[in-house]
């Protein structure tokens, strides 16, 4: 039985959002076993910023919160409102992937799909202070979902910077392995400590907050990407060293 509830006693738009997720979490294909843990877990990352929300509004309306400290609070407040706002939109993402309908796999010119991509993706990497480099070998085609593949690559590619120092570079390399085409990420951040690997595309599994500049995260986004590699048919490897950096290694099936 995964029937636990996320258990919200607050004012009615909460308990809808509470009953959303749980609606949620039910459309995600998961093995019984894992819902539970699944709903246990949306239930504790839900009700942790909502407990500094409602708490320090309460906080400021009775005035124990004065003067110059009201602004401290209220950007807690919104910040931990726009974590929020970013677990709705990752489960969503997770809920809507194995929808069919929603899911449209063409012949895809992996080449040039970069080059259009990084367009628009170089000018929100120069804003955040990165520079890219990027490789690409003569063109390969694979069959993949446009939006799912541009959400692999902003995930991984929001990752490279969220966990690196503002100032470096992130490259990118296309090439082409007999019948597999290899997209390698890398970034030269704060890397990942070994034992961590094999548990950062688990869901809600983050490396200990206290190493990270970072603190937005909702430990989904690696989740996200690699269920929607796997379902482009593809496979995602992670290399990391602690204090070096990082490699996201994507391979999918080429057709050409
Ligand atoms: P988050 O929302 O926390 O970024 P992810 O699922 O995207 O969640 O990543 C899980 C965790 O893996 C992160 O919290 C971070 O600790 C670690 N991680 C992911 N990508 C990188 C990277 N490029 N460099 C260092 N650590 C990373």
């Amino acid at each position: 039985d995964y029937s636990i509830k996320v258990k919200v006693n607050s004012r009615d738009e909460i308990g809808n959002l509470a009953a959303a997720f749980n609606e949620m979490a039910n459309s995600i294909y998961l093995e019984e076993t894992k819902k539970r843990e699944f709903i246990e877990n949306v239930s504790h990352e839900l009700r942790t910023p909502l407990s500094y929300v409602t708490g320090y509004t309460q906080a400021i309306l009775d005035d124990v919160v004065k003067g110059e400290d009201q602004h401290k609070y209220l950007t807690l407040i919104l910040s931990e409102s726009n974590r929020l706002e970013k677990l709705v939109t990752n489960l969503m993402d997770l809920a809507k992937m194995n929808n069919e309908k929603l899911v449209n796999q063409v012949p895809i010119a992996f080449a040039q799909f970069l080059e259009d991509f990084f367009e628009q993706y170089s000018l929100k990497m120069k804003e955040r202070g990165f520079s890219l480099s990027l490789t690409v070998d003569p063109d390969s085609i694979i069959i993949a979902d446009e939006s799912q593949l541009k959400q692999i690559l902003n995930n991984v590619l929001d990752n490279a910077m969220n966990y690196s120092p503002v100032g470096g570079v992130i490259r990118v390399q296309l090439t082409n392995e007999r019948e597999q085409v290899i997209l390698k990420i890398t970034d030269s951040g704060i890397g990942i400590p070994k034992e961590d690997i094999p548990h950062v595309m688990d869901r809600f599994y983050r490396v200990n907050k206290a190493r990270s500049r970072f603190d937005g995260g909702t430990g989904l986004g690696l989740a996200i990407v690699k269920q929607m590699v796997v379902l482009q048919k593809g496979t995602v490897t992670i290399e990391s060293e602690a204090g070096k950096g990082t490699t996201v290694r994507l391979s999918f099936p080429s057709v050409s």
